[in-house]
């Protein structure tokens, strides 16, 4: 399974899942039809299934379209979503399995920027190979997603089962906000020497205009604020040695920044 990151939008990612031997491709989160299907005739793949994560436009706004194109194609979405993404057939729910040609991937209820997101991952298919993440507005790259519909006892609730995944596991966040994140984080752990040494090559990187997408889990547990409720330098930062309000405050801190 080969990924493929495409532009979308001003800063949205949409991932291009291709399967060679079997000439077919999956997308997750398009937030819009136009750079999916440009690619996919590129590819001459028949697109088999829509991954979507949760029901904001910028990540479903492609799924109509897409639709029309490949009539066959299956939506899937989380369970609570119903009624909320367009073109909906599978209503997900943590623990359930989603295919997509020899790769299964596991679905993991992420409730707090939304109450219905859902994130997929896909274990390694062969040993020493690394996992894939597939977070939406979840996790971030340096940060993550703003509270829209929960709680932050749920979003840590969710942050803490991604953080529970191997540190050998891609992270395919949906935006390029990695530098402005960091930007961020160092003024809530600013003695952190990773997160110092990783502004700095963000810095070069988006200076050429590349992508920070995907990122590693294992730097993001060292590096991400927002996974780092029980260190002492963010409990300090936010005035409390409680998990929960800890991030509750660094993300308010975030939210005004
Ligand atoms: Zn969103
Ligand atoms: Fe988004």
């Amino acid at each position: 399974m080969r990924i493929i990151r495409l532009e979308a939008l001003s800063d949205n990612y949409i991932f291009l899942l291709h399967d060679s031997k079997h000439n077919i491709a999956a997308v997750v989160d398009p937030a819009e039809a136009e750079p999916v299907l440009k690619k996919l005739a590129e590819l001459k793949a028949e697109l088999v299934a829509i991954f979507n994560t949760h029901h904001h436009n910028d990540h479903v706004g492609g799924n109509k379209e897409l639709i029309q194109h490949f009539p066959k194609v299956i939506v899937y979405g989380g369970a609570e979503d119903r009624g909320r993404i367009p073109g909906q057939q599978v209503f997900l729910q943590q623990g359930d399995r989603v295919e997509f040609g020899d790769r299964a991937g596991d679905v993991i209820f992420v409730p707090g920027h939304t109450r219905a997101h859902i994130a997929y991952y896909f274990p390694p298919a062969t040993f020493g190979e690394l996992g894939e993440l597939f977070c939406g507005d979840t996790l971030f790259a340096g940060g993550c997603g703003r509270l829209f519909e929960g709680t932050p006892t749920q979003m840590v609730s969710s942050l803490n089962k991604l953080r529970s995944l191997p540190d050998d596991t891609h992270v395919w966040c949906a935006h390029e906000y990695t530098l402005k994140n960091l930007q961020f984080a160092l003024t809530v752990d600013s003695e952190n020497t990773d997160l110092q040494k990783r502004f700095d090559e963000v810095k070069v990187y988006r200076s050429r205009g590349e992508a920070t997408v995907p990122s590693l889990l294992g730097i993001e547990k060292r590096t991400n604020p927002f996974l780092r409720w029980e260190q002492p330098s963010l409990q300090s930062s936010a005035k409390s040695s409680e998990p929960v309000q800890t991030f509750a405050r660094i993300r308010g801190m975030k939210d005004k920044f």
